[in-house]
């Protein structure tokens, strides 16, 4: 499977290299079918709307960290009851009073990476077994560590096709999707958090400074993993 996966993933990582978002990911539900699973983290309502239009009904998942800020949960409700896709509430295995009895309170003060292990990469990992292809909303000027993000890529540590279809976008692109198709928008967005995490590791950040600046703010960690 593994081989047939990673020709798929570079035969159409080049044949999708210039298309729309909406192209992407209409070939990705033709591809996966149901084994096709969108990820979200509700810092806005783009990915879902662009799937939802793309792949009706469409499994979209969020990791519920436990951490989120109440206006994450809001924008996950509201997406969820607005659009016609099937979400996906992803749990860690132990809920954080479970973690801070095993571990200690405030792991993410402590050992940030451990944490991000715990609630989001082994959740992320279990959901997306149950699947052929997975899709996120990762553009490439996010951060330096997203610069080179393709359209399609093979994840080899998963045996999966991961699809980035907004990779092309910059902050404009999204933007003027977000307001031309009324898509939801996190009201965190609006109140100096233009990248929004769990609420303990995410700080309002100054206008025109680096949007991820304000994540694990301080601790040169820039990554929660699901992605590395
Ligand atoms: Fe834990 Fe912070 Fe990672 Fe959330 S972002 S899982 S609170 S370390």
């Amino acid at each position: 499977m593994s081989t047939d996966l990673k020709s798929v993933a570079e035969e159409a990582n080049e044949r999708l290299a210039g298309a729309t978002p909406q192209e992407v990911l209409a070939w990705a539900r033709e591809t996966f079918g149901d084994e096709l699973v969108v990820t979200a983290s509700m810092a806005d309502g783009a990915l879902p709307h662009l799937a939802a239009e793309a792949a009706p009904g469409v499994d979209v998942l969020f990791l519920d960290t436990g951490y989120h800020f109440a206006e994450t949960i809001g924008t996950r409700d509201a997406v969820a009851s607005m659009l016609p896709i099937n979400l996906i509430n992803g749990t860690p295995l132990q809920t954080v009073a479970e973690q801070d009895a095993e571990y200690g309170e405030k792991l993410y003060e402590r050992r940030p990476d451990q944490c991000c292990a715990l609630r989001k990469v082994e959740p992320l990992n279990r959901h997306l077994s149950h699947y052929k292809a997975w899709v996120t909303g990762i553009r490439r000027e996010e951060a330096p560590t997203r610069a080179n993000t393709p359209v399609v890529e093979y994840d080899e540590k998963r045996d999966m096709v991961k699809l980035n279809p907004i990779a092309p976008w910059t902050q404009d692109d999204l933007d003027a999707y977000i307001t031309d198709n009324g898509v939801l928008v996190n009201l965190l967005q609006y109140d100096g958090y233009p990248s929004i995490g769990c609420e303990p590791c995410t700080q309002r950040v100054a206008p025109g400074e680096d949007p991820r600046s304000g994540r694990w703010s301080g601790t040169g960690k820039v990554e929660c993993g699901l992605h590395t």
